[in-house]
């Protein structure tokens, strides 16, 4: 399967870059400061930003409930909506196969 299966050709939500060759990492468009992006790890529940840094790593840190910030809101919010694509997608694939 090549890059352009994997992710869908118009990126949902806006915002959200995928990084190439790594599937749990990607860009995040501020909201407050136009032009700058920040770099989100679905993965390990990381984001760049310092709303994440002073507010919600500390309390992931202590293992408290965390609110996620809009950035890591938002790449999870793709990584899921490009997960079931693919899965469909897979499915259909089997179907057809069959
Ligand atoms: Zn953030």
């Amino acid at each position: 399967m090549n890059q352009s299966d994997e992710y869908p050709p118009q990126p949902l939500p806006k915002g959200v870059e995928p990084i190439p060759g790594e599937p749990f990492r990607f860009h995040v468009a501020s909201r407050s400061r136009p032009g700058a992006k920040w770099l989100v790890d679905v993965e390990a529940n990381f984001c760049a930003c310092e709303s994440h840094q002073f507010r919600t790593a500390p309390k992931l840190q202590r293992g408290e409930p965390v609110v996620r910030c809009w950035h890591l809101q938002q790449a999870r919010d793709f990584f899921l909506d490009t997960l079931i694509r693919l899965w469909t997608q897979n499915e259909q694939k089997e179907k057809r196969t069959r």
